[in-house]
């Protein structure tokens, strides 16, 4: 790949960018990436450097990504039409890899913690009812488990978690928002799409107690935010880990 495009694909300015199309077929690349196993970080580098890239990236790698890494989620977001990610497939292929951490006096808490790649996280419809109040629960959420980062809060050991609805558009959970007039985080927006966040707490949509035991975390410390194109990302306590558990980890 990388003799390819230093040779052929010249460009490495986006401002100055100036490929259309001729340097190497979408079809080249298609194959080159299929055999890098959609990686992406060489993805996302090249992205940056080329427009021509990006713009193919969009459309079609980032969706053979989100493929190859998901499949049976991936499907099961499909399913129900063509709208049904919103086209977002990039935004969906970060989620799936990058935990977004916590700015500093940004969201949640006052506590920095930076975002990072996550080597692989799994993600699950059954874990997302746990987040759903009862009579939400015919929607469809995909959750990960916690990302923990331990020691990192002022209160202790935080852990993150994000997911997706499956159409958005069509929930339960965003006609609730609506009709409760949830409010929307005054300054964070979606570290996925961009798009605005709702505050699932405020509206007073978090089912604490299913949401806590899912996650192992306490009950008053559970946030989480869902952004106008149905990805959600939150954050917790997390519970000390009991005598019994630590002892069963030695
Ligand atoms: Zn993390
Ligand atoms: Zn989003």
């Amino acid at each position: 790949m990388t003799i390819i495009l230093t040779k052929k694909h010249r460009c490495t300015h986006s401002s100055t960018c100036v490929c259309t199309k001729g340097h190497l077929t979408e079809e080249a690349i298609f194959l080159v990436f299929n055999n890098l196993n959609w990686n992406p970080k060489s993805i996302a580098s090249l992205s940056c450097a080329c427009k021509w890239f990006d713009d193919l990236a969009k459309r079609v790698l980032w969706k053979e990504f989100c493929m190859t890494r998901a499949p049976k989620m991936m499907l099961d977001l499909q399913s129900s039409g063509i709208h049904s990610i919103d086209g977002n497939w990039r935004a969906l292929g970060k989620l799936l890899i990058y935990c977004s951490g916590n700015k500093k006096d940004g969201l949640f808490t006052s506590t920095q913690i930076p975002g990072h790649f996550v080597y692989r996280t799994r993600f699950s419809r059954t874990s997302g009812n746990s987040f759903l109040l009862p009579n939400c629960r015919t929607d469809v959420l995909y959750m990960s488990d916690p990302c923990e980062h331990l020691d990192q809060g002022e209160e202790g050991d935080v852990g993150f978690f994000r997911g997706i609805f499956k159409s958005f558009g069509n929930s339960k959970v965003r006609k609730m928002l609506i009709t409760r007039s949830a409010p929307f985080h005054p300054t964070e927006v979606c570290p996925y799409c961009k798009a605005k966040l709702w505050n699932m707490l405020a509206a007073k949509m978090v089912p604490l107690s299913s949401a806590s035991c899912r996650l192992g975390a306490y009950e008053d410390c559970i946030e989480y935010y869902v952004c106008l194109n149905g990805h959600v990302l939150g954050i917790c306590t997390l519970l000390p880990l009991s005598d019994s558990d630590e002892a069963t980890e030695e």
